[in-house]
């Protein structure tokens, strides 16, 4: 505890600012929107003087493992065990926090011989309390919308990002508003909205429409904003990072690959990386590479026809709801990403995301379509070479395979498909067998699937 108390008085002096991306100016204030007050671009949290507060890389490192022992909730996060590294409340004790973080890294054996690589891990951002890794920003920006004063907090949403919002609000004492996209989001992301007692709206167009709406919203209401263009989610999702490497005994993989909708967690996932190889925790940084689906690729279309200079919106469409975003917040901050990692950019086809998933779900582990864009990608980015068969790649798997069971029943029907989509699909089909209560039909059927599975 006395390290506890020690490190509590510190972190006083950890003064963060919010800084334009673009004009670099520094907003004392941010306006409801989360944008500049001169040019009108995204805020970024940033640490002035960091270097002279005399975090050690070593000291921090032995801290963080230590906090894994104390029964402190701020402790207990996955988030919050990082604090050093987050912009502080004035209350460290009043952070709402349901012990988000704390993810496992798996290796997907099956999956590493399909993409063609040696060794393959995946760190399952799907484990946390609300089943994605929104959870990991919720935490802080919703902590922040407390302290400020905030009676209510509001987002437009695929799904997942509302679903942790109205988690995190109930948790709060803060009530909720969610917009979401008619008749387009998973039942499964809608119904933890709804038992976590949000007022959620179901507006007739889509999610970039959604999003139009609630930034008039929070100019007329007090509603707090906690879309990704909020700065402080962003902050609490670079802990993913950080605990990856964790994970990794502050080995740095060569490969990171990860989804691309809004492009808020993959800016996150590189702000985290680059601000350890600033502060020394790591030597080198990992290629950070995003994967979109072909129907809502904007970042691709941005990086490889505009050089990443320009981002033209598209009529987003894929079943894998949670990036199925046409104009993403985030691009300029992603493309930063790419280039200070030399990551890069690809895209997927409905049916090779489908594969991937029912692949990963193969290996006893399991996502929801968005997130088996990154096996899928890494299929393409290894024939490309890309990636070296020998390289240390780590999927991010970005929510849990129980969000979205219709997209996975009807995949293994065979509902999702037709023509020669439908016969590449059928090679990870498991549909159930329907039979008779017989013990015959039963081992006949065994007997059939043993020989089968042998083969696969
Ligand atoms: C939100 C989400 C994404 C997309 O993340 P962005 O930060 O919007 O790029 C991908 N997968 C899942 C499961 C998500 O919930």
């Amino acid at each position: 505890m006395t390290d506890q108390t020690a490190s509590v008085s510190k972190l006083e002096q950890n003064v963060s600012r919010l800084r334009c991306i673009s004009c670099g100016a520094v907003c004392e204030s941010a306006g409801p929107n989360f944008r500049c007050s001169g040019c009108g671009d995204l805020l970024e949290v940033s640490y002035p003087g960091r270097e002279s507060w005399g975090l050690s890389a070593a000291g921090l490192k032995t801290l963080w493992r230590q906090r894994r022992t104390s029964r402190l909730a701020v402790d207990e996060s996955g988030v919050w065990r990082f604090r050093e590294l987050l912009p502080s409340l004035r209350d460290w004790h009043e952070v709402i926090t349901l012990r988000e973080g704390n993810t496992p890294v798996y290796e997907l054996p099956g999956c590493a011989p399909i993409a063609g690589v040696e060794r393959l891990y995946a760190k399952h951002q799907g484990m946390n309390p609300t089943g994605s890794f929104k959870d990991t920003g919720m935490t802080v920006a919703a902590s922040f919308a407390r302290e400020a004063g905030f009676r209510w907090v509001g987002c437009a949403s695929t799904g997942n990002t509302s679903a942790s919002m109205a988690a995190y609000g109930a948790r709060g004492g803060m009530r909720s508003l969610v917009l979401i996209p008619e008749g387009k989001i998973s039942w499964g992301k809608l119904s933890q909205a709804l038992d976590y007692g949000a007022v959620t709206c179901q507006l007739r167009t889509d999610f970039d429409g959604c999003l139009r709406v609630l930034n008039q919203v929070v100019q007329r209401m007090p509603v707090y904003l906690l879309n990704s263009v909020n700065p402080y989610r962003l902050e609490g999702q670079k802990t993913a990072a950080i605990e990856l490497l964790e994970q990794f005994d502050w080995q740095v993989p060569n490969h990171v690959i990860v989804p691309g909708g809004n492009l808020g967690n993959s800016s996150a996932l590189g702000k985290a990386f680059l601000e350890m190889k600033e502060l020394g925790f790591i030597a080198s940084l990992p290629k950070i590479s995003i994967i979109q689906a072909q129907g809502a690729n904007p970042l691709v279309r941005c990086v490889r026809e505009h050089g990443g200079k320009e981002l033209v919106p598209v009529q987003a469409e894929t079943m894998a709801t949670a990036i199925r975003i046409g104009n993403p917040a985030s691009w300029k901050k992603a493309v930063r990403v790419l280039q200070a990692t030399d990551g890069t950019v690809e895209q997927v086809t409905e049916v090779e995301i489908a594969l991937a998933k029912a692949e990963i779900g193969a290996d006893g582990v399991g996502c929801e379509p968005a997130s088996a864009v990154t096996l899928a990608g890494l299929k393409k980015l290894v024939k490309q070479g890309f990636v070296k068969p020998a390289e240390s790649i780590v999927l991010i798997l970005t929510g849990h395979l129980l969000k979205d069971p219709e997209f996975t029943l009807k995949f293994h029907r065979g509902d999702l498909f037709a023509g020669t989509e439908a016969s590449l699909a059928a090679q990870r089909q498991r549909a159930p067998i329907v039979l008779d209560a017989s013990v015959d039909a039963v081992l006949a059927t065994l007997e059939m699937a043993d020989k089968a599975g042998s083969k696969t």
